[in-house]
């Protein structure tokens, strides 16, 4: 069976999403990275944090908003989406484009390295309970620890980009990046703190829940 077949198969199951084409149109145009999250992840997005009630989401990673639009969109009446971006163009038009779709009141992106973001956030003992680490791949591992620090028993833990377009598995790529995110994927699957599985369709996406 070919994986790439379903894929095609499962997307034309479902109606081009005009919020989300705004989105992508706007990236594109603008000649930004066309890395925004897969749309079936995208979709995965906002159930989850529909289906676990989050009212406090951080995502580590804007770019355009496409995510971001995502996660909004599962949010109850009274949640909010911390977004961080380090490239202030990036942020602008993210927030552009959340409130393109209704979102500029729950939502904020807050423009810096997200390390130094977390750090913030981790001194102010924020809590979140929906977290989607989709930034550099470098640093994955630091902001899964972060993530966990800012974590409340049964918070979401979500990273995007597992095979880092295939450099996550492949031997011979040594780089930081892949280096990054094969820490990251081996600690969301081996930490005694969470429980994980690998979504292997698309770029693959690691989904964890913080234990009780
Ligand atoms: N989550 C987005 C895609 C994010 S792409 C979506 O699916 O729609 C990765 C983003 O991480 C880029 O916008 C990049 O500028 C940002 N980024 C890279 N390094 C970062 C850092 N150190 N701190 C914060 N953001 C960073
Ligand atoms: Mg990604």
């Amino acid at each position: 069976m070919d994986v790439q077949q379903g894929i095609r198969y499962a997307e034309a199951l479902y109606q081009p999403d005009r919020q989300l084409c705004r989105a992508l149109d706007s990236i594109r145009l603008r000649g930004m990275p066309e890395i925004s999250v897969s749309p079936g992840y995208g979709r995965l997005l906002t159930l989850l944090v529909k289906m676990t009630g989050a009212r406090d989401v951080l995502e580590i990673g804007a770019l355009g908003g496409y995510s971001g639009i995502c996660l909004a969109r599962g949010l109850p009446a009274d949640g909010r989406l911390l977004s961080l971006e380090l490239r202030e163009d990036y942020a602008a038009l993210a927030r552009e484009n959340l409130a393109a779709a209704g979102y500029a009141d729950c939502t904020e992106v807050r423009v810096g390295d997200a390390l130094a973001s977390l750090d913030s956030l981790v001194a102010e003992e924020r809590r979140f309970d929906f977290f989607f680490i989709d930034a550099d791949k470098v640093h994955a591992p630091d902001y899964l620890e972060r993530a966990l620090r800012l974590s409340r028993p049964g918070s979401v833990i979500v990273g995007d980009n597992a095979f880092y377009h295939g450099k996550a598995f492949n031997p011979e790529n040594s780089g930081p990046g892949a280096a990054g995110i094969r820490l990251f994927n081996e600690r969301m699957a081996t930490d005694p703190r969470l429980e994980s599985t690998l979504l292997p369709a698309y770029d693959g996406l690691t989904i964890a829940r913080v234990k009780d």
